[in-house]
């Protein structure tokens, strides 16, 4: 596996692979990768004869009150668990290649309007144009055929896959089942930074939206606003962790809904000590009933664990 830190550089190498007629697929990161990250990297791999992935804390996405400093950094962790999963390039720009002028915000920004304005987007003002920026500067560096993203971040999906489409990008962008431990947790490289006792009360996430899914499937509740408070309620039974919001919105304009009908997200945020944690669930509803997705478990079988979209 090479490790590239230059655009110019990483350009020549992938212009050479599309030259010879090898698809690239592209996975980018913010690194200290887990299970979530591997599973992206082998949906990859099984698809494409070159695979890259980019590792880049994207200052323009954080808030000045927010986490940069203390974001989880592994580097010789990382080449490591890419290099076993058979990425054949892994690109990690210092900030400056990526921005130069920085700490100069970049004049030109990207912004997606109106699936920007609710979840995480109220709490984080500026945090999706800077993933939107971020994302169109390495889809525009990289050149991948496709994209792979997590569904552990739903919102930033919807928001890149929006992007791609209204700015007509010539990438495919393929959301791929968010992955939790064994106790449920979402898998999160912040999950790191929390103290054990603080590891222990996360799993009040999971359980609030397992409490929501079996509402909906065994309980036959199709009203958004008590599957909401449900949700809500089971995640203030626990101190150390502070809800910041549980909605219940249409999984394509990520607006909030009356009555589950079709397909809906359950978009969860809470800080649990200094860490903001997020998690959701799919709600599917229809004529036959509901199905939820909350996701897979560590270690799945590594077939089908990608859906295309
Ligand atoms: P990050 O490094 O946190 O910016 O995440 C990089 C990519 O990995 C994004 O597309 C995330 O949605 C995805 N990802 C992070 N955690 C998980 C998870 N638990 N399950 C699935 N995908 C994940």
């Amino acid at each position: 596996m090479d490790l590239i830190d230059r655009i110019a550089d990483l350009r020549k190498r992938l212009d050479a692979a599309r030259g010879e007629g090898r698809t690239v697929g592209f996975v980018p990161t913010m690194g200290a990768f887990h299970e979530g990250h591997r599973s992206l990297m082998r949906a990859a791999r099984g698809r494409h004869e070159t695979v890259v992935v980019s590792l880049f804390v994207n200052p323009l996405q954080f808030g000045p009150e927010e986490d940069l400093d203390r974001y989880p950094r592994d580097l010789s962790g990382d080449l490591a668990v890419a290099a076993a999963e058979g990425v054949d390039i892994l690109f990690a720009p210092p900030v400056a290649e990526m921005y130069p002028g920085w700490p100069a915000p970049p004049a030109t920004t990207v912004s997606v309007a109106g699936l920007t304005d609710g979840l995480c987007g109220s709490a984080r003002p500026g945090h999706f144009d800077g993933v939107a920026t971020v994302v169109t500067k390495l889809l525009a560096i990289v050149g991948p055929s496709t994209a792979y993203f997590g569904r552990k971040d739903a919102q930033q999906l919807a928001v890149v896959r929006r992007m791609a489409g209204d700015l007509c990008l010539p990438v495919d962008v393929v959301g791929c089942p968010l992955v939790r431990e064994a106790d449920g947790l979402a898998l999160s490289s912040r999950n790191r930074n929390l103290s054990p006792a603080e590891r222990e009360a996360a799993t009040v996430i999971h359980r609030g939206l397992r409490a929501g899914a079996d509402l909906v499937v065994a309980g036959g509740e199709r009203d958004a606003g008590r599957l909401r408070r449900v949700v809500a309620n089971v995640l203030t039974t626990e101190e150390l962790v502070r809800l910041e919001y549980a909605e219940v919105v249409a999984a394509d304009t990520l607006t909030a809904v009356d009555v589950l009908d079709g397909e809906v997200l359950v978009a969860v945020a809470a800080r649990v000590g200094g860490v903001r944690l997020i998690d959701n669930m799919t709600v599917h509803v229809g004529a036959e009933g509901a199905v939820v997705d909350l996701g897979v478990g560590v270690a799945p079988d590594r077939e089908g664990l990608c859906a295309a979209r």
